[in-house]
This record gives structure tokens, C-alpha cells and sequence, in this order.
């Protein structure tokens, strides 16, 4: 066996044998797959080999309509059969909310080009003569869908990968990994050590396992699962004979099971409510090409369901149960790419629908390997969204919750209860105690909203019992004074003789002067977005740098990879070292001079000014800036002091009638302002110039930053999109994101967020549109649960366009 291999990929299941493909196809031949016995012997083999470009994400719908474009050209490379079946499909809603969740679903479909219909039940029944009409109130038409076979994909792609060059070792078990001083792996194999620069875990069911050779614990954990394939039905082979064509696929949302033809029997499978883990802890090595034992009992509601929306299955004989394990991360999503800390690890696991996400997670992971980057938005599967917080009991309650609900609604405002609360801050119950409804970012809670006595979410696409009191929140604000716990957002403390010099080519603006913040984009190579941050300059202190705190472990992950290696520079996380407070509003000022004794004076401390302050008992480093777009500061203190220092606030606060707010009333206020935030409106496809932030990034610096001589491109060509703003005639519910943007009758542009501004009374969507377009009067439309509503672009902001309150 070879001794070296630039790429090593763990794993022999349809994940690594298409990053093997993809490592191939983009020219690193010098590629080894090892697979511990034959290809296929995780969860592959059992799979039902379903695929559909439908997803929640539009990037991840992306990389699946990728996925299943691919199969014609690796058959036709490796000259192997995938069993493609593009057999169309249709997505079937048994109630109103799941009907508006399928119309936002097409809605997204047309800026992707994914073909898809809102189509009647009775449209459905002609499509898919199983389903009973009666049962169902829509349904959408899908054209790529279908299944494959399972076995030959993996085949296929293997095949075309050893044809471009890559090997392939079976029976070949790695059974180490040991990082050596300069960085490279030593595979550790049964049959003999490998060097290699980059070692790609594709373990699957053994992903934990892979894992831990590497000392990290990765957040996945298997789920059994079960479909039974029917006999023969003759209702089948009628279908068959009367079309020309396979029966279409079904996925039933309310009966929570997807149904295709198998043979001349049909396979129907479900996410049972009363899911099960299977090997919670470890995958035993001895596990292969087996089955589970079926429990039909476990899946007997959904089946129920299923024999009355497709009654045709009522008198037909169940030949085969098949209940296999297949791995799932806490959001269903898939890992991929580098891993924080471990130079040359990477990331393909977790992948639950092999066959409409495998070909996009390989093209991905092997151009990040190659290139430096993946080439597509992957915020939405990076590795990096779950840190060391992701505990394995935290990952076992989400993945049960994710998995018994695959098929159910996630309405916007809707937070989901497993693996919470993980972490809280001092202010957790005091905050509780005064009405607020808790989210959770990156594990931690976060206040929503401050409900009023016996008031709770109600969960829909519309407008919802939240609506007045966020007004109500809002209006304190900007009427008055607010208050808002901030510890969420991530910090970093970068100190040491070369910290200036550091982030100056880090990030792309000019750094500012002691006592002082900025806005500081960061860019990639390429000149697009990797990070939006405020930058503050404490002079001896060294910088603190404030960003989103879900992108803490991706924006570490890059801050790390740039360090310098002579310790010239440290870098600290400090999101819970650091937990805060903001306060905003026109009394803002007058608060904070009532619980300091420094002079706050609007001369003294300036808008983005920055400096330790006493405050009540104890202190804080308190910013002058806000996320509100109003008068504003931000008070970051340790732990310790966070309740002093908020009950000093409140209490000075109360003569102006300081109201605590919640996230959905910043998000009401930041829309005022046409703020963008990061994963939203700034994420890794868009650059500064496209995003709005273009002032922001200092071109004619003297330090040469990373994305520079992109970024001086994307200058002068003008880049291809712009970052609007609209005004939407919106009636009972607001765009929730992703919603397409029309233009004179054609879709030119996505929604980014939005929502009610409640201080200006309009409802409120962000989103890019066509550079060429971007300042056109329209007509401009946004869709909103399949509906188009007229739209107006903003040219300056709703709320203090001048900025004087922000300034004054
Ligand atoms: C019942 C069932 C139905 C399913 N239906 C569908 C469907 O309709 N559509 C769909 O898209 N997906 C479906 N899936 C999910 C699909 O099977 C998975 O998404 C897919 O198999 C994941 O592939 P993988 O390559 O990541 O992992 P695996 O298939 O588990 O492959 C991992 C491979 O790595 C090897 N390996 C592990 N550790 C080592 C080591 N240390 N050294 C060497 N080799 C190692 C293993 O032997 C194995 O071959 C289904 C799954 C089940 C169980």
C-alpha cells in the first residue's frame, strides 16, 4: 500500500466517494480513499436512495439540485449505472399552514431556477393516482425528483474518481490519526502508516468514531429508520401501463412519510414521532452490511395515516420492512469543511440525505481542500456552527427533536425546546421574572420578547400575539429609553507587540484610534464577506473585536488560521467573559450620566467612542454605539457584574420609563435603519460593495489586507448585485426571509430578513437585488406566502436619515 497521499478520505460511503470524485475532478489525483471493508458498508447500502432539490436553505437546495444533476455525468465517466429515476414529484399539504409553507417553498424556486407548481389536490391525484384528493387541501409539483440506487452511485463515483486518477483501498480500517509537528497527518491503518496533508472524515456511522482519533467529538448521532416495501400492487402496474412512467414520488407532510415505486410494489417510509437512537455512545466496528430489527409497532400511527391518504396500500401485502441507521447533526444538516484548531482535518459528515446532498458536500469539501474556499454559500452545513458547547447529551435531545420532526412545520417565530436551556447568563431569571420569551443562539438563551402575564407564543406564518407588545417595545425605545441583554454577540480580545499590524491586514478597514470603534468587514481572498464586526481600539489594552456570536467558532477558525506562529499576537475568545448590556433611546444619555461618574456628555463621550466606565458599584467598558440606529451605548462587564450593572441601569432608568426590550424588537429597529446582519444580509457570496459596506473598507491603506486587489475588482467593474431596502405593502404577515423580489414582472432578486418596523408603522424586507436594477423605481413586488405584494424602494433610511440622533 502506498505510504503518502496529499488527501486521505476516511470512508468508502456515497459522502466520501464523491469527495474522493470532486478531489479528482478538480485535479488533485494524488487522493486515497480508505474504506475498513467494501464500499457502501456504513448506512449506504439500506438506503431508499430518495432525492429532491427541495430544502429549507436555498443555498443547501442549491447544492442538491447540483447533486442530482451530477448523476448523468459520472455515469457517463465511469460507465457504471447510478438507477437514475426522475420521476417527478409532488409535496402534499393536508392543512393551510403546510399549504403556505409550500407556496414560500415555490416562491424560493423561481431565483434558483428549481422547477416547481402550487398545484391543486385534484391536479395531484391525476399526477399521483395513489393519494386520496379528499385528504390534502395543495400540493406542490416537483419536476427533479426521484431515487437512484444507492449502491450504484457510490460505484459510479468511485469508478469515475479511480478513472481521473484517485485510489481506493478497501479493507484497508484506519485505526489512528496523529498530527505530527509540521502539521501533516500520520494515518494509522491496519495495514501500515500514511502520510498525508489532509486527512477528510467521512466515517458516517463511525464519524464519531473517526472523531475522536483526531480528539474531537463531533455532534452526530444515528437514528434507526424505518420504510416497508409492498408486494406487487396492481394499482401500480395500472399507473405504469396508463402513463408510460414510474409513479411520482409523495412526500406527505402530514402523515410525516415519503412514498415511491419500488419495482412493481411501492416503498413508503416515515420519521416516526417516537424516533430512536441507535448506539447513543459509540458504533461497534463489527457493524456492516446488516439490518435492525423493525419495530412496526413504533411507526404504526404514521402508517395508519398513510393507508388512508393512499388507500390503495390498504390491501396491499408488505414484503419487506428494512429499519437501518443513518447519522444526523442537532439541525439535520450536514458537517462539512476545516475544523477549528485542527490543521488539515476536515469535516463530511452527518450527511442525511446522501443522495440529494452528497455531490454538493463533495464539491464543496474538495474545493475548500484545493482552493481555500468552498465556492459556495455553505453557512448553512459549515462545521463550524456548533462549537464545543454542542455536548453529546446536547446533540442526543436535538437529534431526536430534528428527526421526529423532519416533516413538520417550523414556523418562524417558533423556538424549539430540546437540548435548552444550555447556557444562561446572571441575568437569565431576573430576566425570566419580567416577562421575557427565550431563544437560543449558539446554545445560548437570548430574550425574544417580554410577554405580558399569561400571554405565549403563538407559532405561525402570520402576524402573532407578539405583535403589540414588540410595538409596544419598540416605541419605548424610540420614545424613551430601552434596555437589551447583548452577551450573545461573540468578542475577541486581540493583544500583544503585533496586534495592530495583525488586524490590519485582517480586516479591511482602517484601524481605529485609541478610545475609538469602527465597522470593520473582514474578506476572503476573493474579496467577498468572511465577517462584519465592530473594532474597538482600547489603546494599552490591545483591540476588542464584537461580531455575531453564531459565527463565533467560524470566525475563530479564520482568526486562527492567520495568527502569526511567533507569538507576536494573542487572541482571546471572550463572548462569555464578556456578557452586556445596551441601552438606547433619546433618555439613553441621561440614564447612563445617572449611574456614572465620568462625563457621558455628547463632546466628552462621542459616537463611537469607547472607554472604561464606573457604573453603580462597579464598572464596564461602555461604547458608544448601537444596533438601533438611536442614541445608544453598549456596556460589556464581567459576569460577575452584569447584575449590578443592569439593576444600576434599571433603576436609573425608571423616572424615564425604561422598558426592557427583546431581539424581535431589534430587529424592528435595525430594519429603520436598513442594518444589515452577518448570515443574513452579509454572508460569504456577497462583497462589502454589494453589501453597502464599501465605506468601510479601506482601499488605500498602506497595509496590503486580505481580499484587497479583489476588492479594488469588484470596485471597478461595480460587482453584480446591491443591497436594497423596501417598503412592503404587506397586510398579516411580513417576509420572514428568502422570499423572491420582483421587478417589472420579473424575479430579480431575494429577500434577505425583514419584518414590521413598528416605530415608522411599514412592514420592512431587505434584499439584493440586480446591480443594474438596484435603483430603479420598480414596479417592484415582494412575494409573501406565495403572494405578490407591492413594493417601494427606500432611498434613505426610515428613522433618523440624517443620523443625528444616532451622533447627537
Ligand atoms: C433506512 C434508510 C433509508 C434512507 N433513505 C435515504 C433516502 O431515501 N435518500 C437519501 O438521500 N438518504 C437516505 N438515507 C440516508 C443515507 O443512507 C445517508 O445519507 C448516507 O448513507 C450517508 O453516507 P456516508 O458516506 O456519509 O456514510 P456511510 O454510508 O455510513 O459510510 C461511511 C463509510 O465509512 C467507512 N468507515 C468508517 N470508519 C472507517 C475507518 N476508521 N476506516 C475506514 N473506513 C471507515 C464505513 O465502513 C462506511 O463504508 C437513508 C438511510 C437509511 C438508514
Amino acid at each position: 500500500m502506498q505510504t503518502q497521499a496529499r488527501v486521505v478520505v476516511i470512508g468508502g460511503g456515497v459522502v466520501g466517494c464523491s469527495v474522493l470524485f470532486h478531489l479528482a475532478k478538480l485535479g488533485c489525483a494524488d487522493a486515497l480513499l480508505l474504506e475498513r471493508d467494501e464500499l457502501t458498508s456504513g448506512s449506504t447500502w439500506h438506503a431508499a436512495g430518495g432525492m429532491h432539490t427541495i430544502n429549507g436553505d436555498p443555498n443547501v437546495a442549491k447544492l442538491q439540485k447540483y447533486t442530482i444533476d451530477l448523476y448523468r455525468e459520472i455515469e457517463e465517466l465511469s460507465e457504471h449505472a447510478t438507477g437514475l429515476h426522475l420521476t417527478g414529484g409532488v409535496m402534499l399539504a393536508a392543512t393551510e399552514a403546510r399549504f403556505e409553507w409550500l407556496k414560500s417553498v415555490a416562491a424560493k424556486g423561481r431565483y434558483l431556477g428549481i422547477e416547481a407548481k402550487i398545484i391543486t389536490p385534484e391536479r395531484a391525484h391525476e399526477l399521483m393516482p395513489l393519494l386520496d384528493p379528499a385528504c390534502f387541501v395543495g400540493a406542490l409539483e416537483t419536476v427533479v425528483d426521484g431515487h437512484v440506487d444507492p449502491s450504484g452511485v457510490t460505484h459510479a463515483y468511485a469508478k469515475a474518481a479511480r478513472r481521473l486518477g484517485a485510489r481506493i483501498e478497501r479493507h484497508t480500517k484506519v485505526e489512528g490519526l496523529e498530527q505530527q509537528p509540521d502539521k501533516s497527518w500520520r494515518v494509522i491503518t491496519n495495514k501500515g502508516d500514511i502520510r498525508a496533508e489532509h486527512v477528510v472524515n467521512a466515517g458516517g456511522l463511525w464519524a464519531r468514531e473517526v472523531g475522536r482519533m483526531a480528539g474531537k467529538e463531533h455532534p452526530v448521532l444515528a437514528m434507526e429508520h424505518m420504510y416497508l416495501i409492498t408486494e406487487d400492487m396492481p394499482e401500480v402496474a395500472a399507473i405504469n401501463a396508463a402513463t408510460g412512467r414510474e409513479v411520482y414520488h409523495a412526500v406527505d407532510f402530514d402523515g410525516e412519510l415519503y412514498l415511491r415505486q419500488e419495482r412493481g410494489g411501492m416503498l413508503m417510509g416515515t420519521y416516526e414521532k417516537a424516533c430512536k437512537p441507535w448506539s447513543e455512545d459509540s458504533t461497534p466496528w463489527e457493524f456492516g452490511h446488516e439490518l435492525l430489527a423493525p419495530d412496526i409497532d413504533r411507526i404504526a400511527p404514521s402508517l395508519e395515516v398513510g393507508f388512508r391518504h393512499f388507500p390503495a396500500f390498504q390491501n396491499a401485502g408488505i414484503r419487506k420492512v428494512v429499519n437501518g441507521p443513518f447519522t444526523f447533526a442537532p439541525d439535520g444538516n450536514p458537517l462539512v469543511g476545516p475544523v477549528r484548531g485542527l490543521r488539515g482535518y476536515w469535516c463530511a459528515c452527518g450527511v442525511m440525505a446522501g443522495f440529494s446532498q452528497g455531490g454538493g458536500v463533495g464539491l464543496a469539501l474538495a474545493s475548500w481542500i484545493l482552493n481555500g474556499d468552498p465556492g459556495f454559500d455553505v453557512w448553512a452545513m459549515d462545521v463550524a456552527r456548533f462549537g464545543d458547547w454542542a455536548s453529546k447529551a446536547y446533540t442526543n435531545a436535538r437529534v431526536r427533536e430534528n428527526y421526529s420532526r423532519r416533516f413538520s412545520i417550523r414556523f418562524p417565530n417558533e423556538e424549539l425546546p430540546a437540548g435548552r436551556p444550555l447556557k444562561t447568563t446572571p441575568l437569565y431569571d431576573r430576566l425570566r421574572a419580567l416577562g421575557a420569551e427565550f431563544g437560543a443562539a449558539a446554545g445560548l438563551e437570548v430574550p425574544l420578547w417580554y410577554a405580558p402575564a399569561g400571554v405565549k407564543d403563538e407559532f405561525s406564518w402570520h402576524r402573532s400575539v407578539d405583535f403589540p407588545t414588540v410595538a409596544a417595545e419598540v416605541r419605548a425605545v424610540r420614545g424613551g429609553v430601552g434596555i437589551i441583554e447583548t452577551s450573545s454577540f461573540a468578542k475577541y480580545a486581540v493583544a500583544g507587540a503585533a496586534a495592530g499590524a495583525w488586524l490590519d491586514g485582517l480586516l479591511a478597514c482602517r484601524l481605529p484610534a485609541p478610545g475609538r470603534m469602527t465597522l470593520a468587514p473582514m474578506l476572503k481572498e476573493d474579496g467577498r464577506l468572511i465577517g462584519d464586526f465592530t473594532l474597538a481600539n482600547l489603546g494599552p489594552d490591545g483591540y476588542l473585536i464584537v461580531g455575531s456570536g453564531v459565527a463565533e467558532d467560524y470566525h475563530l477558525r479564520w482568526f486562527e488560521e492567520h495568527l502569526p506562529g511567533d507569538g507576536s499576537v494573542t487572541l482571546a475568545a471572550m463572548t462569555s467573559r464578556l456578557p452586556g448590556v445596551a441601552i438606547a433611546g433619546p433618555a439613553a444619555r441621561a440614564v447612563l450620566a445617572r449611574v456614572t461618574a465620568a462625563d457621558v456628555s455628547a463632546a466628552s463621550l462621542r459616537f463611537m467612542d469607547i472607554r472604561r466606565l464606573p457604573i453603580g458599584l462597579g464598572a464596564a467598558l461602555v461604547g458608544r454605539v448601537s444596533y438601533t440606529g438611536d442614541l445608544g451605548y453598549e456596556l460589556w462587564c464581567a459576569p460577575e457584574y452584569l447584575r449590578s450593572v443592569f439593576e444600576a441601569l434599571m433603576l436609573a432608568g425608571e423616572p424615564f420609563g425604561i422598558r426592557p426590550f427583546g431581539s424581535r424588537a431589534l430587529n424592528s429597529l435595525r430594519l429603520e435603519k436598513g442594518y444589515g446582519s452577518w448570515a443574513r444580509e452579509y454572508r460569504p457570496i456577497y462583497t462589502p460593495l454589494e453589501a453597502g459596506l464599501e465605506r468601510f473598507v479601506a482601499l488605500d491603506k498602506a497595509a496590503a489586507f486580505i481580499g484587497r486587489d479583489a476588492a479594488r475588482a469588484d470596485a471597478q467593474s461595480g460587482g453584480r448585485r446591491r443591497l436594497r431596502t423596501f417598503r412592503v405593502a404587506a397586510t398579516t404577515s411580513d417576509v420572514i426571509g428568502d422570499e423572491p423580489i420582483w421587478h417589472d414582472g420579473r424575479v430579480s432578486g431575494w429577500v434577505t430578513s425583514g419584518g414590521y418596523a413598528h416605530a415608522a408603522g411599514v412592514s420592512v424586507a431587505m434584499g439584493y437585488v440586480e446591480r443594474e436594477l438596484a435603483d430603479s423605481d420598480g414596479p417592484w413586488q415582494v412575494e409573501i406566502l406565495g403572494e405578490r405584494r407591492g413594493a417601494t424602494l427606500l432611498r434613505a433610511p426610515l428613522f433618523d436619515p440624517a443620523g443625528e440622533r444616532l451622533r447627537g
